[in-house]
């Protein structure tokens, strides 16, 4: 089997006339995370969109996305293990996405039921091993202690390791975070990259995650894939990525004059 996390060949993009992606391929090898770089607007989400089996590409000849060896997509259609895959996969958002009137807990419970789609009908029916493991999955991020607190008190960085939680809940096989740090302060931000990289590190688990923070991406990430305009602009380990790549690439958007 092949060693890489990711494989992406001929993917397309097209919405209305605009090319989002442009034919792009792209391999990620495993171990460590991977960050998406690229100017607002360069096709980080819609990439990431695409690996998690959410939308589907143009329909072109050659376009295969496989994730964890798992065929995703085929020629714009999504391949029939789609379900399976995206049970398996953790999302974390810039804005969170957990119901705010609920509690932590309760959120993180509806990680159990792999879908956010059916949770108004199950709160409440958890078992007490779920009920376990959410508390098991909340002390890892350090949130055990706001278990019973609506999620509408919680600051930003509390409610981004809630949302980690709920992945764990989940047993994520991977995780896909789209610009996870860019609504928090400095510090949260890299509570929540320090927390990616530990359990990427301590529970094997590889994190796919979107920055427009070149700092970030090169002090916690391994991997480096830059967008530009659609194209796939550099690929390969952080480490070997040149100054001059990196200001080509970033030519306004430096992470610390936000
Ligand atoms: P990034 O995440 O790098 O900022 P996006 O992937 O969000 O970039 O967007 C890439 C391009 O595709 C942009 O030009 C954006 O306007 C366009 N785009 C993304 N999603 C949609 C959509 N649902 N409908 C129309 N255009 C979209
Ligand atoms: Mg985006």
């Amino acid at each position: 089997m092949s060693n890489n996390i990711i494989e992406v060949r001929r993917l397309s993009k097209t919405f209305d006339n605009k090319k989002a992606l442009k034919e792009i391929s792209l391999d990620i090898s495993h171990g460590g995370i991977t960050a998406l770089l690229g100017p607002s607007g360069s096709g980080k989400s819609t990439l990431l969109r695409h690996l998690s089996g959410l939308v589907c590409s143009d329909r072109q000849e050659g376009t295969e996305i496989r994730v964890l060896g798992q065929l995703v997509q085929s020629e714009g259609r999504a391949a029939s293990q789609v379900r399976g895959c995206r049970a398996r996969a953790g999302y974390i958002f810039q804005q969170f996405n957990l119901v705010n009137r609920l509690s932590v807990l309760t959120n993180v419970l509806i990680g159990a039921l792999g879908s956010t789609a059916r949770w108004r009908t199950l709160t409440g029916r958890f078992t007490p091993e779920q009920r376990r493991q959410a508390m098991q999955a909340l002390e890892r991020v350090g949130m055990a202690a706001f278990a019973e607190q609506r999620v509408s008190t919680l600051s930003g960085g509390q409610q981004q390791r809630v949302a980690i939680a709920r992945s764990l809940m989940q047993q994520a096989h991977i995780i896909f975070a789209d610009e996870p740090i860019a609504s928090l302060d400095p510090e949260s931000a890299r509570t929540v990259m320090e927390l990616l990289k530990d359990i990427n590190e301590r529970e094997g688990i590889p994190v796919v995650v979107t920055l427009h923070q070149v700092d970030y991406a090169l002090k916690y990430c391994q991997h480096l894939v830059a967008l530009r305009e659609g194209e796939v602009f550099y690929q390969g380990a952080a480490e070997a990525i040149t100054e001059g790549e990196l200001a080509s690439l970033y030519t306004q958007s430096r992470p610390d004059s936000r």
